[in-house]
């Protein structure tokens, strides 16, 4: 990378892969002076390049948001991965200006930076040894929204809340007392936590939105901030003519690809198959399988999703949204074995239209046990067999109306009830055992939503959950 935004996690994660060649580099760092710069992570250190860097930025955002205090550079620098590199320098911007100067001050000097939202990623996407640009906490900065077309579309700013905005989103619905209430696509479970920024940079999905409702497929427009500097925004005419006119190159270089990609069949075959299973990893290529040619800034757009901040800065979207059917239930179905549990899976996904299915496994249902008001409900959790292998489905159904919800509730216990597949669950594949009250199902998607930190915070001393 000789431009001025990090490696992805992607790359870090290639370069950590124990192969003879990562030794060989591991090697030469060894025998490298660390005093020296290279712009490799963990080898960046201040050869006068952040010196200059901070004396530039502190011309422009002042002495308080330009942060290199040992304390809170710690701080900023740690995202929810167990990955760690400590910046140089943290930057905190206020508007698409100072992001614009940033990336200016840093290409001169040649410093790397690396964006930061809510920092709740897993593999190391905020984190840097260089310079970190901070979007959050910045009072009322990046957290405007514009909500049109009764809730079918909203636009927002970087710095807002995906939980914030479903629940702008519920307001709307009753303060306009609109028939359908909407939300946004992707429900990543961190949604109370991570922000606009890292959902539409990570492609962050969820539990129902699986990999048609996340951000490259629900995405309307964008505007970005590229490295050079060039604003890019997807929804002004004016501004894409621009754009065409003063990146011509790259545009053509866009088109070109995505036409060697459409003429190849095997690998727009390929594409398909493993865009259509969950699959975040690396940069969203099927943009290139999925628009003509004809329209490059169209394939940019969607390149930009999931880039992890590594192709520009995105500082605004306009999302559109999806029906938050208001009549739903979840129900908690325990099984002997994690076979029956995939068994059942199976069954549900060829047979019926159901809306979610979680699996969770022994080890997660022990945590589940300890939790008070999961024991409650599904009291048959506790008396699992410690050496065995249960496990349990937590399935959610949704309709547009009560009897819709009814009918699809009938679709699971039909589609399971003649398999033969056994259970634990006192309920088994019934009606009754579907949960209709908000607080109970809401016992459930909370005992899911907080897995990741159960199983982390149960590991032993001293090691790492690997995600
Ligand atoms: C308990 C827990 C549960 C989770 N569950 C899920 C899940 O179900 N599904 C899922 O997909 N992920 C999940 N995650 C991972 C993570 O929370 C999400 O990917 C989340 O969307 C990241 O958002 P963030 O605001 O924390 O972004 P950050 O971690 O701050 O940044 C994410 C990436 O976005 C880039 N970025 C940030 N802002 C911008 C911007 N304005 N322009 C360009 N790039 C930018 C950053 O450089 C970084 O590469 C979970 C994490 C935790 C801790």
């Amino acid at each position: 990378h000789t431009h001025p935004v990090r490696r992805s996690s992607v790359q870090q994660r290639q370069a950590a892969a124990p192969d003879l060649s990562a030794q060989v580099a591991v090697a030469a760092y060894k025998n490298t002076d660390t005093t020296v710069y290279r712009n490799a992570d963990g080898m960046r250190v201040d050869d006068g390049r952040y010196t200059r860097f901070k004396q530039d930025m502190r011309g422009i955002l002042g002495e308080d948001r330009v942060v290199d205090d040992p304390v809170r550079t710690f701080a900023f620098g740690v995202d929810a991965s167990f990955y760690r590199l400590n910046p140089q320098v943290v930057v905190r911007v206020k508007d698409e200006n100072e992001v614009v100067d940033t990336l200016s001050v840093a290409r001169r000097h040649q410093t790397p930076i690396t964006f930061r939202a809510a920092g709740t990623s897993l593999s190391g996407q905020a984190i840097t040894d260089s310079v970190l640009m901070k979007i959050s906490h910045n009072g009322k900065a990046w957290r405007k929204h514009k909500i049109a077309d009764g809730g079918r579309s909203i636009t927002l700013e970087p710095g807002l809340i995906g939980g914030e905005v479903n629940r702008l989103l519920t307001a709307y619905a009753k303060k306009h007392k609109t028939e359908t209430q909407y939300k946004i696509g992707p429900d990543p479970a961190s949604i109370d936590s991570c922000m606009i920024g890292g959902i539409v940079a990570n492609n962050s999905s969820g539990m129902c939105c699986g990999v048609k409702q996340n951000t490259y497929h629900t995405l309307q427009d964008m505007r970005v901030v590229l490295v050079d500097g060039t604003i890019l925004d997807t929804a002004d005419a004016a501004s894409r003519a621009a754009f065409h006119e003063s990146h011509a190159a790259l545009l053509e270089g866009v088109a070109s690809l995505a036409s060697r990609v459409q003429a190849d069949a095997p690998l727009m075959e390929l594409i398909h198959k493993k865009y259509s299973i969950k699959n975040t990893t690396g940069y969203s290529i099927n943009a290139l399988a999925d628009f003509p040619p004809t329209d490059p800034i169209e394939i940019l757009k969607r390149l930009m999703i999931g880039s992890e901040g590594t192709l520009g800065f995105v500082s605004r979207v306009t999302y559109q949204t999806v029906p938050d059917h208001r009549h739903k239930a979840s129900a908690f179905i325990v099984f002997p074995d994690i076979g029956d549990a995939c068994d059942a899976t199976t069954v549900l996904r060829n047979e019926t239209s159901v809306d979610a299915v979680e699996i969770f496994d022994r080890r997660s249902l022990k945590l589940c046990a300890e939790m008070e008001p999961m024991a409650r409900l599904c009291p048959e959790i506790a008396t699992l067999p410690v050496d065995g292998e249960g496990a349990a489905l937590l399935i959610e159904c949704r309709g547009e109306s009560e009897e819709a919800l009814h009918a699809a509730i009938g679709d699971v216990c039909g589609a399971l009830g003649g398999t033969g597949i056994p259970f634990t669950s006192a309920a088994g594949f019934t009606p009754e055992a579907f949960r209709h009250d908000p607080k109970d199902s809401g016992v459930f998607w909370d005992a899911r939503k907080g897995l990741i930190p159960i199983v982390g915070g149960a590991r032993e001393p001293g090691s790492s959950m690997l995600l």
